[in-house]
């Protein structure tokens, strides 16, 4: 690795919890949580780290407002404090995103728009959030304002897209409630399709400004070839994509499979899960927009078959409906992708007590300089 970077904002921020550790020293930090947490199942596969743990985040979000002297700020907000902290340029994030960030904080000043206060409720922008394509190259600015009203809007896109001409489209989000959330309800198209494209895996996906989508594209083909090199999945196999999101895991694993069924509960992300089918031109795939648990109970009763389930839950991991329908289908292998360690092991004890066995764990560092460790699990009867 290069030259360890230091962040001046450490203290202030508090995004990065364990960045005060050297590379080496995180990777550490997160094996022995991983081993303390999961090492009495199986052994404990060595973190598989990156070559280069700075700017990996593909999606930077910037929240506005003004400092004490009324100047415009742009940053995040500081741990548990509604403080922004100013930010221009952040170890983790996309280097472009944070250029065209400080672009629009100076561009405000000239089109004399004004920051949302979020006390008064009053004011224009409140975030700007952006994806960048990893591999692709597209760029997706949401400018997220308080009030639909944009003044000098067209003026403004071009002054934006005349300095950056790598923004490949642009979203107005309305979000004018008090809220922590970042994006409201409408969404206007001003530039582009608004959506971008980006490959994985030899797959092409479409991402939507609030799709989920992993942040670090490098670990992800890392994470997501290691769960297939778990699944081993053939050529008569049917198998579930639990918390499928945008259905990427589903659609590489329809290569192997006969048929892949896809489960989500975010009605957004299941039109780009089926979006993006069609886009891979992919037959033997399907996606169901519900609860996974529900859906499964569902499935079991039916006695429909499966025989590799996938699951991906989000942090605070699976529940007992579905584990205990997990046991019912009684698939050959199950895959367990986890951000979370402590609701993993708490999931995996769950089908360890009903003659399922851990057979493989493979921590991969998704977030470095963060405390976050993803795992993939795999158990077999
Ligand atoms: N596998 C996807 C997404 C993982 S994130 C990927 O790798 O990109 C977890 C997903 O679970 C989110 O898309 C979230 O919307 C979904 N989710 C959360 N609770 C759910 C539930 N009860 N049933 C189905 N999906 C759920």
């Amino acid at each position: 690795m290069e030259k360890e970077l230091k962040c001046k904002l450490l203290k202030k921020c508090g995004g990065c919890q364990i960045h005060n550790l050297t590379y080496e020293k995180q990777l550490e930090f997160k094996m022995k949580k991983v081993v303390r947490l999961m090492g009495r199942f199986h052994h404990v596969e060595d973190i598989i780290g990156m070559e280069n743990p700075y700017h990996y985040r593909n999606k930077v979000q910037a929240a506005f407002g003004r400092d004490r002297n009324n100047r415009i700020i742009s940053g995040v907000y500081q741990s548990s404090t509604h403080k922004i902290v100013p930010v221009d340029s952040c170890l983790l994030e996309d280097e472009k995103a944070d250029e065209i960030i400080v672009t629009i904080r100076k561009l405000l000043k000239s089109f004399k728009l004004k920051p949302f206060d979020d006390v008064k409720m009053t004011g224009f922008l409140r975030h700007v959030l952006i994806k960048r394509g990893f591999s692709s190259g597209e760029v997706m600015v949401v400018l997220v304002t308080g009030e639909e009203a944009f003044k000098s809007k067209r003026s403004f896109i071009n002054a934006l897209l005349g300095r950056h001409p790598e923004i490949t489209t642009i979203v107005q989000n309305i979000n004018s409630r008090r809220t922590s959330l970042v994006l409201g309800e409408k969404s206007i198209v001003l530039y582009g399709d608004g959506v971008i494209r980006e490959q994985l895996c030899g797959y092409t996906f479409t991402i939507s400004p609030k799709a989920f989508y992993q942040i670090n594209p490098i670990q992800t083909e890392v994470l997501y070839n290691k769960a297939m090199e778990f699944a081993q999945i053939d050529n008569s196999d049917i198998v579930i994509d639990a918390y499928c999101g945008t259905g990427t895991i589903g659609i590489i694993a329809s290569k192997y499979a006969k048929r892949v069924i896809g489960v989500e509960l975010n009605k957004d992300a299941v039109n780009d899960a089926r979006k993006n089918a069609k886009l891979n031109d992919i037959k033997n795939i399907d996606f169901v927009c519900a609860d996974a648990g529900r859906y499964m109970v569902d499935i079991a009763e039916q006695g429909l078959p499966a025989d590799v389930v996938i699951m991906d839950p989000p942090r605070a991991g699976s529940d007992v409906k579905f584990l205990k329908s997990v046991i019912k289908l009684n698939p050959r292998k199950v895959v367990y992708i986890s951000c979370n360690p402590e609701t993993c092991a708490r999931d995996v004890l769950f089908l360890l007590k009903n003659k399922y066995k851990v057979r493989k764990i493979q921590p991969v560092d998704m977030f470095p300089h963060t405390e976050h460790v993803e795992c993939v699990v795999l158990l077999s009867k």
